[in-house]
């Protein structure tokens, strides 16, 4: 892998390619797969990441916002692209940009009928969303009658999909709990199935899902941090690998001695000598604060660098006590070895967030694309 001159996220398409083949090889042939691009895909190169998709053979791609899809849109992916969680207020966007709605309440359905209707749409493709026990967004058991009667004779929409989203599929033991879900999905679309009298596709399953629950995928199946190269458990995560590395330099090393204090708020005080190194990396690129005091470490020739006392916006030091380094050398925060899983841990926290965590101000590299 390249060496780097300044903080950058590495990302490896094949790796991408070899995680994308990997859950495709756990689904069934017949069944479509979404690949899940919000919040810049992860973390990592929204566009990238979406191209490469496409021409893996992703059938449809995911954002949460219609801003997202506006982005994937003028960078020319013609993709369907569906969105989790528009906004009434962005429906113009979304219609001029052919980004492919979550209905999730009778409010949404309602206002997007109106603006479909005025701007003399017919068949607009979109995806209505069942709320089976997360709690967050979608209709309940008791409004397919009402999905059904107020789309059925409206020629302006098309139900092209409808789904719900399991609250915890990588966790074993709440098997009853899943399962409980998808049952309730089951009988949910079959009702919307008889009230509508045509079949939309029916989705439910995440990446732990496709894991855990193979007999749920439906039409279609939806991943995100699995093709990133995460799966929530160690078994999966051994068949996966992580598309994003991410790498520093060493900008200044310092001799401590016994009594000074090193950073903001001399959160770090020695008690004897020590070496410490400057990193350009702090909490305005993702680096929170959380990972200060010792918790979070980074990798420097092969070993250990604990984070001294408090992450600074611009800058970390870190321990160098005993490794053999100088300045401009190398720094891995985390990656194939470290994985970001490993990394998010040390702070109480999961991949999904430091992966997302991680700024736009951090350079992108794309590699084996
Ligand atoms: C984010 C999201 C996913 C992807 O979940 P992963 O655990 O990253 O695979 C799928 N479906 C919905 C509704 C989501 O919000």
């Amino acid at each position: 892998m390249s060496k780097v001159g300044e903080t950058t996220l590495i990302l490896d398409l094949s790796a991408l390619e070899h995680n994308y083949n990997y859950l495709r090889s756990q689904i069934n042939p017949g069944t479509k797969f979404l690949g899940v691009v919000k919040a810049f895909a992860y973390g990592s190169d929204i566009v990238t990441i979406a191209k490469k998709l496409k021409q893996l053979g992703a059938d449809y791609l995911a954002v949460a916002y219609v801003s997202e899809g506006v982005l994937l849109r003028e960078a020319g992916i013609k993709t369907p692209i569906l969105v989790l969680h528009p906004l009434a207020s962005n429906f113009d966007d979304l219609i001029a940009y052919c980004l492919e709605p979550s209905i999730y309440s009778r409010n949404i359905l309602n206002q997007f009928l109106e603006v479909a209707k005025a701007k003399q749409q017919s068949d607009y493709p979109v995806h209505i969303k069942f709320n089976t026990g997360l709690n967050r967004l979608g209709f309940s058991e008791n409004d397919t009658d009402f999905i059904a009667e107020e789309t059925k004779d409206n020629g302006s929409i098309k139900i092209v999909s409808c789904f719900s989203h399991l609250a915890a599929s990588e966790d074993i033991n709440e098997r009853d709990f899943s399962l409980k879900q998808i049952n309730s999905f089951k009988n949910l679309s079959n009702k919307l199935i008889d009230a509508l009298g045509y079949a939309p596709m029916r989705h439910m399953l995440n990446t732990s899902g496709i894991i855990n629950y193979p007999e749920a995928q439906f039409e279609m199946v939806r991943s995100g941090i699995g093709l990133y190269g995460y799966g929530n458990q160690a078994e999966v995560d051994a068949q996966l690998k992580p598309v994003a590395t991410l790498k520093t330099i060493i900008s200044q090393i310092h001799q401590i001695d016994a009594n000074e204090s090193v950073g903001y708020n001399r959160a770090f005080k020695s008690d004897g000598a020590i070496k410490s190194a400057t990193l350009p990396i702090g909490h305005a690129d993702g680096i929170g604060r959380q990972y200060g005091k010792g918790k979070g470490f980074v990798t420097i020739n092969g070993k250990k660098a604990p984070i001294l006392g408090n992450v600074c916006m611009d800058m970390i030091m870190v321990d160098v006590t005993g490794i053999d380094c100088q300045e401009g050398d190398e720094v891995i925060v985390f990656g194939p070895k470290k994985s970001a899983e490993r990394f998010a841990s040390s702070a109480n926290t999961i991949s999904y967030e430091i992966l997302t965590a991680i700024s736009q101000r951090v350079k992108r590299e794309v590699i084996n694309q």
